[in-house]
């Protein structure tokens, strides 16, 4: 199946889901003074942006770029399931996003 089916996408959406149900979320209010904030998508809950606490500039996009092409596409499900939150060391945050 091509990943760029509708049926691929929604499946690929299904995966980032079940990983971020594994992995779970940062609470940004639970970290140390001068920690980086890590900001999600809403609609899968993968990391968009790691930025410093200090960070006000463009906000970071609250969808990821994947399910954004589902949104452009009509085909996405629109649903924002309640993550858990990263219950690890605050050292061990996962950085995912490449900048
Ligand atoms: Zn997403």
């Amino acid at each position: 199946m091509s990943e760029t089916t509708k049926e691929g996408l929604l499946e690929a959406l299904q995966e980032r889901r079940e990983k971020s149900m594994e992995v779970g979320q940062v609470d940004n209010a639970s970290l140390y003074a001068g920690s980086p904030m890590y900001y999600y998508c809403k609609h899968c809950g993968v990391q968009v942006a790691v930025k410093p606490e200090d960070w006000y500039e463009d906000p970071p996009p609250s969808t990821c770029a994947d399910c954004q092409e589902l949104l452009d596409k009509g085909w996405h499900d629109g649903e924002k399931p309640e993550f858990p939150l990263w219950t690890g060391p605050a050292g061990r945050i996962p950085n995912l996003v490449d900048e």
